[in-house]
């Protein structure tokens, strides 16, 4: 099959969270299992530096009046590209979601390109048989695509995050080269904006999102005011799990620890935890149980909830690390935890990859206390590094995590702990189980092992999303 993929992150070169590692490994598992999927993307100054430009394939004259625009044929390792080479709108510095006086136009830019090369296709006859966009940035592609004129691509929507919608006024209907008839609750309208998401999920052929439970919830009470719409679509609508590259994240090959270790050499995990806690200032504390979170700061990330444990961890003896960037409210909030507690306590804010792999590899107990997680990628890093995750019971956490329980534990299937209520007393009960477990380190090890050994890799899902395109251009034939 032939696919393109529309997308707005790629790692290593432009990610802002899981949604660029999503897209470096997906659509390669995909190619691996022989099918043509390539990507289409803004031609980033970080992507144009990197990879391989080959040469011109489409040009316009004028794109939603950013003036000429082309689409330039690239490669990134073991993965063709197309990126929509357009300097009013991106060649400039800044994450993929800044300036936002042409957020709207920049990303619907994307969208019609993407619907242009679905019907016409580049200019040495490649034409993909399904366009797959990927969150809000790509809603608008189905919409080009249902408006346009010439024969129609399939579409598939994938949510990996229902709580950014990218909805802008109904005034720029006409400079987003939208019809005036796709302004109907049937077409791109949302409460009277355009939203972008609600355009994708109301006109893909099919969608999916990144976990089997947040399929549920975006149904239900976790939409984000699409709800009734995800409930009308259920029907095409599936929940397929996200996966671990292999090649990105091993810690028996990972070029950012100290120490390389596996399952049966266990014991070489440990010199990567004074590594970190030396990095980050922590007391060098063999038997401190390290705390750690690799967060985005965001509401719906639970931090605060965190935040609210501080004094509890501390009086049980533990180690605490966050890493991550985001609301400043929430940095404060850790930078003064840190100074309260020197050597106990460490706030790295910012964004680190290399860190961050560190932080799987040394911590014990890895917090993933989210109010939504459509997905998480964090909780699955930490099984692969032997860091046991600590998760609330929601969206992708739930489905990726056993929860340590008596059963669980006896039956040997317990990879993390697990808590319910999105409360700070709710997590330091979970804490306390955490700390339990801790001193028993022979059923520590049963449970760390059990993670390492669990196989979240990307050659299943990958399978998932060719098993639902092969159904829709079977219920198109
Ligand atoms: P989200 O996409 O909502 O941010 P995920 O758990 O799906 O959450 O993905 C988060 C990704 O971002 C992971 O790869 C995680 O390691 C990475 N990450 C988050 N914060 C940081 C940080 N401060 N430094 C380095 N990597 C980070």
């Amino acid at each position: 099959m032939s696919v393109l993929f529309v997308a707005s992150e790629l790692f290593p070169y432009v990610k802002v969270g899981g949604l660029g590692d999503v897209m470096a490994a997906l659509p390669r598992a995909m190619r691996a299992l022989g099918h043509d999927v390539r990507m289409l993307l803004p031609a980033y100054p970080e992507l144009l530096a990197a990879v391989e430009v080959q040469g011109q394939t489409v040009a316009f004259p004028d794109l939603m009046g950013g003036g000429p625009a082309r689409i330039l044929r690239a490669e990134a390792p073991g993965l063709p590209l197309y990126l929509l080479d357009q300097p009013t709108f991106f060649d400039r510095p800044g994450g993929p979601y800044d300036h936002p006086e042409d957020l709207a136009k920049r990303f619907a830019a994307l969208c019609w390109v993407a619907a242009h090369l679905g019907r016409e296709g580049d200019s040495e006859g490649w034409r993909p048989q399904i366009l797959h966009g990927h969150d809000w940035p790509a809603g608008l592609m189905p919409a080009y695509v249902a408006y346009g004129p010439g024969p129609r691509p399939a579409t598939v929507m994938t949510i990996h995050n229902i709580a950014f919608q990218g909805r802008f006024p109904a005034s720029m209907l006409d400079g987003l080269w939208l019809p005036h008839h796709a302004f109907t609750p049937e077409g791109v309208e949302f409460h009277g904006d355009i939203g972008f998401l609600k355009a994708g999920l109301k006109l893909a052929d099919c969608l999916s999102t990144v976990s089997p439970t947040y399929a549920r919830e975006i149904q239900m009470d976790g939409g984000h005011g699409l709800e009734s719409l995800m409930a009308h679509r259920n029907g095409v609508l599936q929940g397929i799990l996200n996966g671990v590259d292999r090649a990105v994240w091993n810690p028996a090959k990972d070029p950012h620890l100290v120490s390389h270790y596996d399952l049966k050499h266990p014991a070489r995990r440990v010199p990567n935890r004074s590594d970190f806690q030396r990095r980050l200032g922590l007391h060098e504390d063999p038997d401190a149980p390290i705390f750690t979170a690799v967060s985005r700061l965001d509401v719906l990330k639970g931090l605060d909830l965190v935040l609210e444990n501080v004094d509890h961890l501390v009086a049980q003896g533990a180690q605490l690390a966050q890493l991550g960037q985001g609301e400043p409210l929430l940095e404060a909030a850790f930078r003064q935890a840190a100074q309260r507690y020197p050597g106990r306590v460490s706030a790295f804010i910012g964004y680190d990859e290399a860190l961050a792999h560190r932080a799987f590899a040394a911590s014990d107990v890895i917090l993933v206390p989210s109010r939504q997680e459509p997905c998480g990628l964090t909780q699955l890093y930490a099984q692969a590094y032997g860091a046991i995750p600590l998760v609330r019971r929601t969206g992708g956490l739930a489905d990726t995590v056993v929860g340590a329980s008596p059963e669980t534990l006896q039956n040997d299937t317990a990879t993390g702990f697990q808590f319910d209520e999105a409360n700070g007393w709710a997590l330091g009960e979970a804490i306390n189980r955490a700390m339990a477990l801790f001193r028993d380190p022979v059923t520590w090890r049963q449970v760390q092992r059990r993670g390492m050994m669990a196989e979240f890799g990307w050659e299943h899902p990958a399978r998932a999303y060719l098993d639902l395109y092969a159904s829709l251009l079977l219920k198109g034939a």
